[in-house]
């Protein structure tokens, strides 16, 4: 699930910023791993450490890590009751890893709203009850399966079925007063106890406000609502103008985009912004291979000890790993070359039980 769900309500932008994100489309062919299906993105993760490392090393292909955004519509009210596409569209957000909330936040009186007038944090709270509603049945569900469990001459499966069953009350509790089950406070042997729910409220997520290009350079009253109410909710933030988004998109050049970006005010696109905050979200990270014929980024989970790390190249990487040689790739950017690096003693040699850490250079040795 190592994907981000765009959801919202009709109306409030989510195509625009899914086809901006999708304008540049990632070659495919280097991620075979990757579901191609029309509403899935692979999109480069911006990470300025590719550039500044293919600045020593010169190779002849660079290809950046790749995040899949998932644009999921069909989210109206009564969603949770079988309403419009209700129930696909759940089936669909139960499979993402992470959900990215897209609130709209900008005036238009040619853009009509499903409710008939913009306000966010209501907004919020009708999606926010539907998923919570898709979750409550879901618990319930799961509550009458218990009771058989409950009975189950195994004494290991009865031994489950009671640690589980206080939990299942708690969720029940909260999700029928439409709190989102990461904020119940599950410690991570609790959430590991009912993490075959695929809960969605459990799902990390960030609301990301469509605003008006003149609030892109001060906070509109709206986006301040969002942001306090998302910070009681332990949800994160993206501003962005999906309009000016999709217009800085549509750009060929590099050049132009940031020229267009420092016109604008900004220093850096909200889109980029958001990718970055969902490849996050995902607990993703990034380390790179170098050599003169290609400089790669790669994702990871974080956590990942360096044969797991090294399974995302090839299974073979994991299987017959010996070792890593590594070195950080700020100690490259003040040292300047491999060779100096290795004269100075920052080459490092790593085991298997080495914990991958973001920005790391890595080159694998293994047997085949
Ligand atoms: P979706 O139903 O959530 O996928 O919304 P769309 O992306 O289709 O957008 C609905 C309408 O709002 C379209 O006519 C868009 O051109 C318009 N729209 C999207 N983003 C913006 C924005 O940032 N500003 C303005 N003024 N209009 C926008």
């Amino acid at each position: 699930q190592l994907n981000c769900g765009i959801v919202g309500l009709p109306n409030v932008g989510k195509s625009t910023l899914f086809s901006a994100l999708t304008s540049a489309p990632a070659e495919v062919a280097n991620y075979p791993f990757c579901t191609i299906e029309p509403n899935v993105g692979i999109v480069s993760v911006p990470d300025s450490r590719l550039a500044k490392i293919t600045g020593f090393v010169n190779p002849k292909k660079v290809i950046p890590a790749v995040v899949e955004f998932v644009d999921i519509a069909g989210l109206v009210k009564g969603a949770s009751k079988g309403e419009g596409l209700g129930n696909k569209f759940l089936g669909h957000i139960r499979q993402v890893g992470a959900i990215i909330h897209v609130v709209r936040c900008f005036d238009d009186p040619d853009v009509v709203h499903v409710e008939g007038r913009v306000d966010p944090l209501a907004d919020i709270e009708t999606i926010g009850i539907e998923l919570a509603f898709a979750d409550l049945e879901t618990v319930q569900k799961r509550q009458g399966n218990l009771v058989k469990l409950l009975k189950s001459q195994d004494k290991a499966v009865r031994d489950k079925a009671r640690a589980v069953e206080p939990l299942l009350q708690r969720l029940v509790e909260a999700l029928e007063n439409g709190t989102s089950a990461r904020n119940i406070g599950l410690d991570p042997a609790q959430r590991l106890l009912v993490q075959d729910l695929h809960l969605i409220t459990m799902k990390p997520q960030l609301y990301c406000c469509n605003v008006g290009e003149e609030d892109l350079e001060s906070e509109n009253d709206r986006v301040a609502k969002v942001k306090a109410f998302a910070e009681s909710d332990g949800s994160g933030v993206v501003v962005i103008c999906g309009k000016l988004e999709s217009e800085i998109a549509a750009l060929d050049s590099v050049a132009e985009k940031s020229e267009f970006l420092e016109a604008a005010g900004l220093e850096e696109s909200g889109l980029d912004q958001l990718i970055r905050m969902g490849y996050d979200m995902l607990g993703l990270m990034t380390y790179f291979t170098a050599g003169p014929k290609e400089v790669r980024a790669w994702t990871f989970p974080a956590e990942a000890k360096a044969p797991q790390a090294a399974g995302v190249i090839h299974t073979d990487f994991e299987r017959g790993f010996i070792r890593a040689e590594a070195y950080h790739c700020e100690d490259l950017f003040v040292h300047e070359s491999e060779q100096k690096l290795r004269e100075m003693g920052k080459l490092r040699v790593e085991g298997k039980e080495y914990t991958v850490k973001d920005g790391d250079v890595l080159h694998f040795r293994f047997n085949v």
